[in-house]
């Protein structure tokens, strides 16, 4: 046998492992689908006559054997009475097609680069029309007793389970890419660990990741990527944070970690201490002094210095803790990977409050003072900033509750995380074994 006859048997033979570690213990829909056949000679559709029953219409018409279909790719200039006329139709034909029943008329709307497939029965009528708005959509108009009929089909791609993993190198993003990640997973993976991990300043070689993912398919061949199914990210010091994309009672998905079921989403407070507003965001603001437009882009509590204390609005990592300019005593802290908050005019800074710290929602950040430029009493100045903006941190919408797993569906969950456990397992085996296998 040669090597890469060997590879290959080993890879087919995993992929069988795969399905049965996963019907096994799975009642979840993507862990047991199963391959559809293969497609076949699919590129004869391009040629404007053939015989050949397109591909879309299989899964959803049964198919006729004596129509005869003529196809043609949407250009722009085209329209419907030239592309009419060149399958061998009048615009009288075309008219009683648009002016059919249910949404037949949408036939009016043609994009380029669209197909439209004529259906013609033995006896020459047309039969049949077939716009293909996407890979996905098409409008399929039928002859009925009464005219025609028209009807937008929407196909459900089918979702396969695939993984990838990967060692830090340099970045995640780097790593991820090698791992063969395109950018928007990449990117969901970020969103998913962005509450715990900052994958700017957190992340280290040796650092390393897991991500079962949907690969999405139509007609058995490979057109996206679907969600992240689970994700799972291990520090160095071996640290395992573990996200598992979980469908409650109710239909509603989310990520959250076993085994207690938390939300990954981590809440945030509306306000950051218990103190009176002193002075409310306005970006119009006149100064006082200078009587100039000078906003205020944040949100004064006035309080006696000292107490009561400020608390970090939401987890994250201190971004900024020192002197910045005018804000005086600042603390800027960075909340998952686009919101920002910042704490000024602070009299001292909280105990173990520096660079690079991690905090919880509701620590203890510093104490309200007047250092900085300061007018009026002491008083926190705080500003709530998404991808650098300045919003009302007192209307800006919240990111929304991030409620854990409910005891009464713990048992539901817990049998989910087993199963997506074995999943990674039989995932990882198979991956490294493939690994040894290229590598003899
Ligand atoms: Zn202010």
């Amino acid at each position: 046998m040669s090597p890469s006859a060997d590879v290959e048997a080993k890879r087919m033979s995993y992929t069988v492992d795969l399905e049965q570690g996963l019907v096994s213990g799975a009642s979840s829909q993507e862990a047991s689908t199963q391959a559809p056949p293969a497609p076949e000679a699919q590129t004869t559709s391009e040629t404007s006559e053939s015989q050949i029953q397109p591909m879309a219409a299989q899964a959803d018409v049964a198919p006729e054997p004596d129509i005869h279909w003529q196809e043609f790719t949407i250009k722009s200039g085209d329209t419907l009475s030239t592309l009419f006329r060149k399958a061998g139709f009048n615009d009288g034909l075309m008219l009683s097609v648009i002016h059919g029943d249910g949404e037949a008329d949408k036939l009016q709307r043609l994009y380029a680069g669209e197909d439209i497939r004529f259906g013609v029965n033995s006896a020459g009528e047309l039969v049949a029309i077939e716009l293909q708005r996407s890979l996905l959509e098409s409008l399929k108009i039928a002859r009925t007793e009464d005219g025609f009929l028209g009807e937008t089909v929407v196909r459900e791609p089918e979702a396969r389970p695939a993984f990838a993993a990967g060692v830090i190198d340099g970045s995640l993003y780097l790593s991820a890419r090698d791992a063969g990640l395109n950018d928007r997973l990449t990117m969901e993976l970020a969103g998913i660990f962005g509450w715990d991990i900052d994958f700017v300043y957190d992340v280290r070689k040796g650092d390393s990741f897991e991500v079962v993912y949907e690969e999405l398919y139509i007609d058995g061949e490979k057109f996206d990527t679907g969600r992240i199914l689970s994700a799972r990210f291990i520090n160095r010091g071996g640290e395992d944070n573990l996200a598992l994309l979980y469908t409650d009672a109710n239909g509603e998905s989310d990520y959250y970690s076993p085994p207690d079921g938390k939300s990954m989403r981590k809440a945030f407070l509306r306000v950051p201490i218990n103190a009176r507003v002193s002075s409310p965001f306005n970006l119009q603001r006149r100064h006082p002094v200078l009587d100039v437009v000078r906003p205020h882009e944040g949100t004064d509590y006035a309080a006696p210095p000292g107490t009561p204390p400020i608390k970090a609005a939401g987890s994250g990592r201190v971004k900024f803790a020192g002197w910045k300019g005018g804000y005086g005593r600042t603390v800027v802290l960075q909340h998952g990977d686009n919101i920002t908050t910042l704490y000024a005019h602070m009299s001292r800074l909280g105990k173990g409050i520096k660079n690079g710290t991690r905090v919880k929602q509701g620590e203890t950040i510093g104490y309200v003072g007047s250092s900085g430029m300061v007018t009026g009493p002491p008083h926190l100045h705080y500003e709530f900033r998404i991808n650098g903006a300045p919003r009302n941190s007192r209307t800006v919408k919240l990111p929304p509750d991030a409620k854990p797993v409910p005891d009464s569906e713990m048992a539901r969950f817990q049998k989910f995380t087993e199963q997506r456990l074995a999943q990674f397992n039989v995932f990882r085996e198979s991956n490294q074994q493939l690994a040894l296998a290229s590598d003899n």
